[in-house]
């Protein structure tokens, strides 16, 4: 077991700080300790880590935008509990880097090559290197159905055909549509290469970051579409997959319990935490049905047009110490007054603070609690603002963007592009003046 240091200066709370289980994080209602799994579970063992959740924590969990458990509230004396009490069940949890792949990966009808064998190569050839940045990641996609395009990865490989075969296009940096294009290479060539530039970013030391290494590379020329995870994913016959969230990531222990063992009285062997704060529970096509009907019953977020599912929206007020607003209640506030709106195509961006933990890239709209107001933004939560709202306003301002764009929209247009084509400063005169 790894012990615990609950030295104060391992409780950071920088944005980049990455609160492992073993070292949690300092956050506004207490310690935060990510669990963060390489294989399913067992429906029965997430309601254990629930039960785990309720002892030691305030019963709050996060599942992350990268598909990470995360139990919030805990104390110095109750997370060393934690730490050893999962560590005890034997669960596969991760340790070192963060090599990440698709959900379906493997059994997925979409995808051009399963992305497991060259992860567990690049997870092995980098085990023993020392003095990656804290949060360095690498991305293996397969190219199916569900897509890690939008996570932010410091090495990426896509599977793509390839001179008919398959080869893997290796980027450096941002999301898929933003990293360099390094090179198309063969399977074995890309974990070695992956592996030397990990190397190369562990010379450079711990502030080194894939995307110090992509400058004058080209880009992809456009952005791939993702599909939702949420609701049905037909797989096989007598197999599917049933993507449910909580409404923007966060949980009480008790509701995602009761979720779990409706699952297992359902029969269904298996869940994953995934993107897009989702979780993936398999099983036979009818009871994923059954599953989906159950959770959309009780609250959560079961289909990609639920438009809480196009919203990032951090813990905000009261969860975290830094929030200035209740950026929960803001996202239900805005899912209501502007669904249209939310199309799927980009993220509305509800930050309680400038730091922007849930969103760390640019959206065509971020809300950023300010403590002049709530601040509106194109681009990240950090950039300055367009306009400042009262909060008391922001109903009537989201409701005028609303129509705005629902008035300008194209044949065809999807928001995000609408957005952009009317600029920003189009919008915030739209907003101040309320005249399209
Ligand atoms: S962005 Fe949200 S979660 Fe992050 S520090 Fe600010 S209020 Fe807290």
């Amino acid at each position: 077991m790894t012990a615990l240091s609950l030295d104060r200066t391992a409780l950071d709370m920088r944005r980049g700080a990455c609160p492992a289980l073993s070292a949690p994080m300092q956050t506004g209602d207490g310690l935060l300790a990510r669990i963060a799994l390489t294989e399913a579970l067992h429906p029965s063992q997430l309601a254990t880590l629930c039960r785990l959740a309720r002892r030691h924590g305030n019963g709050i969990l996060d599942i992350s935008a990268r598909g990470n458990l995360q139990v919030r509230g805990l104390t110095a004396l109750s997370a060393p509990q934690l730490d050893a009490e999962v560590r005890a069940l034997q669960l596969p949890l991760r340790d070192g880097l963060a090599v990440e792949v698709p959900p379906l990966s493997g059994i997925d009808p979409d995808e051009i090559a399963d992305p497991r064998a060259l992860a567990a190569a690049i997870r092995d050839g980098a085990a023993d290197i020392k003095g990656l940045a804290p949060k360095m990641s690498v991305v293996v996609d397969g190219g199916g159905r569900l897509r890690l395009s939008d996570l932010l990865a410091d090495i990426r490989l896509v599977a793509k055909r390839h001179g008919g075969g398959i080869g893997w296009t290796l980027l450096l940096g941002g999301t898929e549509a933003a990293g360099g294009i390094h090179g198309v290479l063969g399977e074995e060539e890309a974990a070695s290469a992956t592996i030397a530039l990990l190397r190369e970013l562990a010379s450079r030391g711990q502030k080194a970051r894939g995307r110090d290494l992509a400058s004058g590379l080209p880009r992809h020329a456009v952005a791939t579409q993702s599909i939702s995870p949420f609701g049905l994913h037909p797989l096989a016959p007598d197999l599917a997959a049933a993507g449910i969230g909580p409404a923007f990531g966060q949980i009480d222990a008790e509701q995602l319990t009761a979720l779990c063992e409706e699952a297992v009285a359902l029969g269904m062997p298996a869940v994953k935490p995934a993107l897009d704060h989702s979780l993936i529970f398999f099983g036979p096509p009818d009871a994923c049905e059954r599953l989906i009907a159950f959770a959309n019953l009780n609250g959560f977020v079961t289909s990609g047009n639920d438009p809480r599912s196009a919203i990032a929206a951090c813990p905000g007020r009261p969860a975290c110490a830094s929030g200035e607003v209740e950026t929960h209640a803001l996202g239900a506030l805005a899912a209501r007054e502007c669904g249209d709106l939310l199309d799927g195509s980009f993220k509305l961006h509800v930050s309680g603070c400038a730091k922007g933990c849930a969103h760390p890239q640019p959206s065509p709209l971020t809300l950023c609690g300010t403590p002049a107001g709530l601040a509106w933004i194109a681009g990240r939560a950090a950039d300055p603002a367009l306009a400042v709202i009262d909060p008391k306003d922001i109903a009537t301002a989201l409701g005028r963007v609303s129509a705005l764009v629902r008035t300008e929209r194209r044949d065809g247009e999807q928001s995000a592009a609408c957005l952009s084509r009317l600029g920003p400063d189009r919008i915030s005169a739209h907003l101040m003046s309320g005249q399209p």
